[in-house]
């Protein structure tokens, strides 16, 4: 079912999870083990990550170093898919354009689509590790924008390959990113905005968010998004703080604000244990508060932390 059904069809605020790929090497076991715990709150849906592969440098037996493109972190699909077949519960996954020509993207969600899966969560992703800015696949898309008008052509049986007539229409939901703070990137909020609308026009049907720690930051995103006229679902994400060393991870890698308030009550934090409290306390007051506000999904990242997560829905839904 897609992710826009399940919100049109809700009488209440629904959650959701998103889970990492394990490392290369691990099992399928590793995503059960940690979302196990977390079903007994009926998720509406899970989303997976996408992580493009990294470019290593590898010693040779003649101390030369060869040039080696690495994916730590593979399996999106085949993941969705396991997830839906385990748990009988939708799976999104993360379709980003980075490191894809439009072929591949093609034929990903060719892929996609045989396995049942109609939700795309749709994205640009991030520069590669070796690249100071993002460079699309020379045959690839730039924007999300342009992967999002790729998924909507396939949508209605409009493929790469012109000579494919009457083609199988896809029948993919997208959801788009969105961020309380301004894309890293964008100049100002107003650019941000006019291309999140641009991305709402071409099909977008419902917007995830950037992690955020300062609810006010969403509400006046969302009063902002309305202003500008975009009115699909706002899907605010959701994460916990569990250690001081996130306190300046997480703005460096997500260009997130943490409250003065949050950020004094962490550092005087004796040990990891306290500030996970200090975190699944925060987390928990943000949720009730979106809530209150009538969000319709509370999307958790869990990374990691099933337990944390665990104990602030059981407090929450
Ligand atoms: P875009 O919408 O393409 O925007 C990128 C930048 O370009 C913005 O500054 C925007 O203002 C600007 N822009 C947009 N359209 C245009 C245009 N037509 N012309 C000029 N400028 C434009 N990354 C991953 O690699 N894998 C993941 O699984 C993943 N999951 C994510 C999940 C969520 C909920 C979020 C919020 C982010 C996720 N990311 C993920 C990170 C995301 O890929 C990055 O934040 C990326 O830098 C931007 O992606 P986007 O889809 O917002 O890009």
């Amino acid at each position: 079912m897609k992710v826009i059904d399940h919100i049109n069809q809700a009488s209440k605020t629904l959650v959701s999870f998103e889970v990492l790929p394990p490392l290369k090497g691990k099992s399928m076991s590793a995503i059960y083990d940690h979302l196990d715990p977390l079903m007994e709150f009926k998720p509406s849906f899970i989303n997976v990550t996408y992580h493009r592969a990294e470019t290593m440098f590898k010693k040779k037996a003649d101390g030369t170093f060869e040039k080696v493109e690495v994916r730590k972190r593979p399996g999106t699909v085949g993941i969705c898919a396991a997830i839906m077949n385990h748990y009988q519960v939708d799976a999104v996954p993360h379709l980003i354009c980075g490191g894809f020509s439009k072929r591949e993207t093609e034929d990903a969600l060719i892929d996609l689509n045989f396995l049942g899966i109609d939700n795309v969560l749709v994205l640009r992703g991030d520069a590669a590790k070796n690249e100071a800015f993002f460079e699309p696949h020379p045959e690839g898309n730039r924007y999300a924008l342009d992967l999002l008008r790729q998924v909507n052509s396939l949508n209605h049986g409009i493929y790469l390959e012109e000579d494919i007539k009457n083609g199988g229409k896809t029948n993919f939901c997208c959801g788009i990113a969105g961020y309380p703070e301004k894309h890293f990137e964008a100049p100002n909020l107003e650019t941000d905005m006019a291309y999140l609308k641009q991305k709402v026009e071409a099909g977008a049907e419902y917007i995830m968010t950037q992690m955020f720690f300062n609810n006010q930051k969403f509400f006046d995103f969302v009063k902002i998004c309305r202003e500008n006229g975009i009115e699909i679902p706002i899907i605010p994400g959701l994460k916990p703080i569990t250690n001081k060393k996130q306190l300046t991870v997480l703005p460096k890698i997500f260009h997130v604000d943490i409250p003065t308030d949050l950020s004094s009550a962490i550092m005087k934090a004796k040990n990891d244990e306290e500030v996970e409290k200090i975190g699944t306390e925060w987390l928990t007051q943000q949720s009730k508060e979106l809530k209150e506000f009538g969000v319709p999904v509370l999307h958790y990242y869990t990374l990691g932390k099933p337990k944390v997560i665990w104990n602030v829905v059981k407090e929450v839904m």
